[in-house]
């Protein structure tokens, strides 16, 4: 039997990311309930095609081999990876209550947040809590994004947290990087396509992802990031302007506006899909690669 040797980075990037490293297993630990995959929690409750069944591809050096999966919504707090958009709840659209502020390519920093804050440009201002405009180094090397807040970031006024921001978390700093105050070399910018959470997390409809795209594009601007990692199914395509599944996005690196883009699954969704934190895994190198050919580091060494 051929034994797998894992790098010192390898296996931080896999017990980061929850990935079991492969090894024997007594009978016991292979029932199904050694291996269920994480509940959904109650803000995730979006509708989510259940996944379909997966190659054993519990060694993510296997997976690399598997076919793509066919597209599924990683769900980010107000999502699921629905087979279509009529997964989601029918909560129609409400009026805006008044228009998006002009020159918002030219603002700053404050300006900008000051906007986001006020902004009525579509309806989802009318059952937002708190807008939610991005953490993060304002000079980060890298920068996520995400979706659109769910109920607990309309609540916080935060991206990613609870669970799926746990893992996210754990993602990041398997790779050197975090969130938390650090270095542009080490901190990570985060930001979603919309700043207001959809009600009962609908799909986002089209109309509000035209009025909020400008905040987005506007703090990518200002960060001037290396590397772009989009994550889930509506947040790549929202700034790819593809309707390609996530699965024909992966492994591939595209641009947003000059910026390199590497396309992954939503944190949370993972949570829900444990087999593909191995291709996030993939991801995630892929990404690594793009940072370091373009000569800026993520300032950590993994393999130390
Ligand atoms: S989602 Fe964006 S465009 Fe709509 S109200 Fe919120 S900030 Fe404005």
């Amino acid at each position: 039997m051929t034994t797998v040797a894992w790098t010192p980075r390898e296996m931080a990037l896999l017990q980061a990311m929850g990935i079991p490293l492969w090894a024997p297993q007594p009978p016991e630990a292979l029932t199904p309930a050694a291996v269920a995959p994480v509940p959904a929690r109650p803000s995730d409750a979006r509708s989510e095609t259940p996944a379909p069944p997966e190659a054993p591809d519990a060694l993510p050096r296997a997976a690399s081999a598997a076919p793509q999966p066919a597209a599924r919504r990683p769900d980010p707090p107000n999502a699921a990876e629905p087979a279509t958009p009529a997964a989601r709840p029918p909560v129609a659209a409400a009026e805006p209550l008044g228009t998006r502020p002009g020159g918002v390519k030219h603002m700053g920093w404050e300006a900008l947040r000051d906007a986001v804050s006020g902004c009525q440009a579509c309806g989802l201002c009318r059952s937002r809590r708190h807008t939610v405009f991005g953490v993060g180094h304002p000079q980060a090397r890298w920068m996520l994004v995400g979706e659109a807040p769910g109920e607990q970031e309309d609540l916080q006024g935060e991206p990613f947290v609870g669970k799926a921001g746990q893992l996210l978390d754990n993602m990041l700093r398997s790779v050197g990087l975090t969130r938390a105050d650090a270095p542009a070399e080490q901190q990570v910018y985060i930001a979603n396509v919309l700043k207001c959470r959809p009600p009962a997390n609908r799909n986002p409809e089209p109309a509000e992802v035209a009025q909020c795209e400008p905040y987005l594009k506007r703090q990518v601007e200002l960060v001037a990031p290396k590397l772009i990692l989009a994550m889930g199914r509506f947040a790549v395509q929202s700034l790819l302007g593809s309707q390609e599944p996530i699965g024909r996005l992966r492994g591939k690196v595209h641009q947003y506006h000059g910026v390199p883009l590497v396309v992954t699954y939503h944190p949370a969704y993972l949570l829900r899909n444990p087999l593909d934190k191995s291709r996030a895994w993939e991801d995630l190198c892929l990404a690594l690669e793009v940072i370091e050919t373009a000569g800026a580091g993520t300032g950590a060494d993994p393999d130390r």
